[in-house]
């Protein structure tokens, strides 16, 4: 499907009117699409509303040109790399072809045509920086048609999950009743189915209650809210939410020196309150021992650990216990819903990390993730 008039043509910056002309020429004479632009404004305002490619001669651009452009081209989107055929000059090195070389560093995805050139050569180069152009909107293309799909569902999701709410409600407080207002009529065994329906009830709650926080993640990332986090805050208000549990097992928790990172606070939260809640509720015989770590991972941020000496994972389940409503383990032995590793890894993926589990069963398991840095908060607890 071809895209808009702008997205198919080819803007042409030539200082000498001659060059500019006979570029246009030999391009329609091959019935492709082709402007003029009388300055670096009016080339970067027509770049913005999508171009095939564009062609520069080195000499119309000064140095700050050069960075402007090479700015505006560094805040396209993820899918568009715009094609640049930069026409030099052959010969000895002059000041202007000295900063066309540099030109060709910071601007890109550039292609050197030397002049004086032929119709031939142009029209060649042209025609394959289109036909590479056109791959990339098909590509933006088929990436907004996939995230359309992913939001419908996700949004169909979310409305099941909200209807559901209410019918699961009643059931509750009718069970409720007929236990309270007929207990008179009801034998042991229907004690005993009361209790199964509102317990079942309950259940089915809180499982609609997680999946509504999962399909939530993506509203969230709308609001554009600051986007840096004190990892070590994160970790006390996970712990304060889980001091009952913590008391209940008798775990001790040791918090590493941790740094703040690029993610929403609330997300860092949720990582946390996550692994930690797993870590004391997947506890063994003894009390649980957990250890929260920050490492430098070279080149790219944080690499954060949490460590416990609970019940272990057998390798064959480590990728799988990642996945929606993934579970080992029956909800009479641990209770849960399985949606919180499936939160925290797409928390950690669409910040561009990595999340992943090493364990051995009955030895303990550490969940690791990654996320770009900031800078390291002063001092640490534990
Ligand atoms: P939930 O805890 O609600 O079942 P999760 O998505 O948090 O859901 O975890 C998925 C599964 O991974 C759990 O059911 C459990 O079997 C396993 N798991 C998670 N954390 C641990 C842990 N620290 N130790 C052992 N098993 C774990």
């Amino acid at each position: 499907m071809p895209g808009s008039l702008e997205e198919q043509t080819v803007y042409i910056f030539a200082p000498t009117g001659r060059d500019a002309r006979l570029i246009v020429d030999t391009l329609s004479e091959a019935d492709i699409l082709a402007k003029t632009c009388s300055s670096r404004d009016e080339l970067s305002r027509a770049l913005q509303t999508g171009a095939a490619a564009a062609i520069i001669s080195e000499e119309a651009l000064s140095s700050q040109d050069v960075q402007e452009l090479a700015r505006h081209l560094e805040s396209q989107p993820f899918w568009s790399d715009l094609p640049i055929l930069l026409l030099t000059f052959a010969g000895r090195p002059t000041p202007q072809n000295i900063s066309s070389g540099r030109a060709a560093e910071v601007l890109g995805n550039v292609t050197l045509l030397e002049r004086p050139l032929r119709p031939m050569t142009l029209r060649a180069a042209v025609r394959s920086a289109i036909r590479a152009r056109m791959r990339q909107y098909q590509l933006r293309r088929r990436q907004e048609s996939l995230q359309h799909a992913i939001s419908e569902l996700e949004q169909f999701a979310y409305s099941a999950s909200h209807d559901l709410r209410e019918p699961l409600r009643n059931i509750a407080i009718f069970s409720e009743l007929l236990e309270k207002e007929h207990l008179a009529a009801l034998d042991k065994t229907g004690r005993q189915y009361c209790n199964f329906v509102r317990a079942s009830a309950k259940r089915m709650e809180t499982l609609i209650d997680d999946l509504l926080a999962y399909t939530r993640l993506n509203d969230d990332e709308s609001h554009n809210e600051p986007t840096t986090a004190d990892a070590a805050k994160c970790v006390e208000m996970a712990l304060a939410s889980l001091s009952t549990a913590i008391t209940e097992s008798g775990a001790e928790i040791e918090v590493g020196p941790l740094p703040v990172v690029s993610m929403r606070s609330t997300h860092l939260y949720q990582i946390f309150q996550n692994l930690l809640a797993n870590a004391v509720k997947y506890r063994g015989e003894a009390p649980p021992r957990i250890r929260v770590s920050a490492s430098r991972e070279e080149g790219f941020g944080w690499r954060f650990a949490v460590k416990d000496n609970g019940i272990g994972i057998s390798p064959e389940y480590q990728e799988r216990i990642f996945g929606l409503f993934k579970r080992l383990h029956t909800n009479a032995k641990y209770s849960g819903s399985g949606i919180g590793l499936a939160i925290c890894q797409r928390i950690v993926q669409r910040s561009g990390g990595k999340i992943w589990v090493e364990s051995e069963p009955g030895r303990g398991s550490t969940f690791y993730f990654t996320v770009k840095h900031e800078r390291l908060a002063p001092g640490g607890r534990g």
